[in-house]
């Protein structure tokens, strides 16, 4: 799968917010220089591998707790950049249309069936109380073993923002399990209420 300028442009930018120091070490070691003035654009810049290169140089260059901060600067940015498109609207105005209560659990499986045609390949799964992400195939951590923690912090805060936005309350989000840890997914859970 291909990887547009606007994400590298984002994932180098929330790098910069965190250790400005560390983007160029982190992309010449990756073996991807080329990619350091990238405009956001839709236009295909890199592959998921290239990605995945890029996070596991940047655990290797910055460290855990770094690298968990980024990926969260990142969620961030994802989440708005999504909310202000035409299609982050769409899934809003959709949830919106439902119960209270249901509009979480409309929102994170809009969003998890939106990154299954374009990024991962998720599972949604829900109970009464949270409802729950599995991603099998994630880039985050593919190159990271024998974290402290769960690692993926881009999902997580990008769960977290969303589910808050649609609900207007403070909803909370964890991945509870993470292949960076030995899991078999990486698995968020994100409480309904
Ligand atoms: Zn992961």
């Amino acid at each position: 799968m291909q990887v547009t300028g606007s994400t590298v442009r984002y994932i180098l930018d929330a790098m910069a917010a965190v250790e400005p120091s560390k983007v160029s070490p982190i992309l010449e070691r990756a073996g991807l220089k080329h990619l350091a003035g990238v405009t956001a654009t839709a236009t295909p810049v890199a592959s998921n591998g290239d990605l995945a290169r890029v996070y596991a140089t940047a655990y290797e260059l910055m460290g855990e707790t770094m690298t968990r901060l980024f990926l969260s600067r990142y969620g961030e940015t994802v989440c708005e950049t999504f909310l202000a498109s035409p299609d982050g609207k769409a899934l809003l105005a959709e949830a919106a249309a439902q119960p209270p209560q249901l509009r979480v659990a409309v929102a994170i499986k809009g969003m998890a069936d939106r990154m299954s045609k374009s990024v991962y390949q998720t599972r949604f799964s829900e109970d009464e109380v949270a409802c729950y992400v599995d991603v099998a195939d994630c880039l985050t951590c593919d190159g990271v073993r024998h974290a402290r923690a769960p690692y993926c912090a881009s999902l997580e805060t990008l769960f977290t923002a969303l589910g808050r936005q649609v609900s207007g309350k403070r909803i909370t989000c964890l991945e509870t399990t993470c292949r960076a840890m030995g899991g078999a997914t990486c698995r968020y859970r994100i409480w309904k209420t």
